[in-house]
């Protein structure tokens, strides 16, 4: 393998990024989120370096992806909230993963699963204003008198509650988690003694002391990123953890009026050099940043040329000197002048967050 291709992950700014945020919310459990892959960085890796780190417990989406930690011996509590139907409850017993769970369909799917030797470590997913994952407030009631059921027949332990918040304002979060306080006290009426409340994820976790309950749940902060549009990453004091490369693979010499890439939407001025960046939208770089997606190449900053392929794109570096092999950084900390993941997410017109995560997998993961 060669670093034609590479995302270069900083295992030290994951610990980093987690003491960071230990300082901003004070003593409450952090769960780190490594669903989808940890964002694009590598979820087995980050899961290691957030542990070792001190991370309370590590979150995914699927069960899958949690299986896959207790794989590859992450012993650290773990929790999972989004279920399909055919989701296989039993092992997550197996292995020891607490499940989230949304609905009393699931509730129920879970308990034929467990056993008085092996009952379900569960935490109930409130929906408090989303409208997505999370059972609904007109379920509460019945859902937690079935827990209750089954946790006085020795099946289940309802270990939480928790709840995910919009990040709309802090009018909609405060509604939210007033949703969720009614929440917490049925369950209470019900007769449950969940010990673990949570509704925050980073940008509430930084923003509204009063979501941050027992546990906060950081996920794209964990990675160095800002989930705030008026703030960056050194606004926070977050390093991002990821940058991503490659090298030079031509570099060649045309005259004015070159078309460049498909449907030739940009076409040269003057005669220049035209150097060819072997990423494309099958490695994750937007197409729709096409025209507009920045990089770096020593240490100067040009912008893509024209349409950006599965493979490749093309930037016009002028008279520059640019020669096959040089460093060409998409995005990074930014200490450099380099492009960050916020200036590729303003490119494409979308968030930070689907930036890294959608780094394809041709592209090599290093990590330090
Ligand atoms: N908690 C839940 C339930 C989530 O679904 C997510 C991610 O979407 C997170 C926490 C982490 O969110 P963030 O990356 O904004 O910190």
């Amino acid at each position: 393998m060669t670093d034609f291709r590479s995302a270069t992950i900083d295992l030290d700014a994951v610990a980093a990024n987690l003491r960071r945020v230990r300082e901003i919310v004070g003593d409450v459990k952090v769960l780190t989120v490594v669903k989808a892959d940890a964002y694009g960085h590598g979820a087995i890796e980050v899961a290691r370096a957030a542990v070792a780190a001190g991370a309370d417990y590590l979150g995914t989406a699927d069960l899958d992806e949690a299986l896959a930690l207790r794989a590859a011996g992450i012993e650290a509590p773990i929790l999972c909230w989004l279920h399909g139907p055919d989701a296989a409850f039993d092992d997550a017993l197996d292995a020891g993963i607490e499940i989230g769970v949304s609905s009393a369909s699931q509730l129920e799917r879970v308990a034929a699963a467990a056993s008085r030797e092996r009952p379900a470590v569960v935490q109930l997913k409130l929906e408090t204003g989303l409208s997505r994952n999370g059972a609904s407030e007109n379920e509460w009631d019945a859902l937690f008198a079935r827990a209750q059921a089954l946790e006085s027949d020795g099946l289940l332990h309802v270990h939480g509650l928790f709840t995910h918040v919009s990040n709309t304002s802090p009018e909609d979060d405060r509604a939210a988690l007033a949703c969720f306080e009614r929440g917490i006290r049925l369950a209470a009426q019900a007769g449950l003694r969940p010990v673990l409340l949570h509704a925050a994820a980073t940008a509430a976790a930084i923003d509204l002391p009063e979501s941050r309950y027992d546990m906060v749940r950081l996920g794209v902060g964990l990675y160095g990123l800002s989930p705030f549009d008026d703030r960056t990453s050194a606004d926070l004091g977050l390093v991002p953890v990821m940058r991503l490369t490659a090298r030079v693979a031509a570099v060649r010499t045309v005259d004015a009026g070159a078309g460049v890439s498909y449907n030739y939407t940009y076409r040269t001025e003057a005669p220049t050099r035209l150097a060819l960046v072997p990423l494309g939208y099958a490695d994750g770089i937007p197409r729709h940043a096409s025209n507009r997606g920045p990089v770096s190449i020593n240490g100067r900053r040009y912008t893509v040329a024209g349409r950006v392929a599965m493979d490749q794109f093309v930037v016009d570096v002028g008279s520059d000197e640019v020669a096959v092999g040089d460093e060409v950084v998409l995005f990074g900390a930014g200490n450099d002048g380099e492009p960050t993941a916020d200036d590729w997410a303003d490119a494409a017109d979308t968030i930070n967050y689907e930036i890294v995560t959608r780094i394809g997998p041709r592209v090599r993961k290093e990590y330090r």
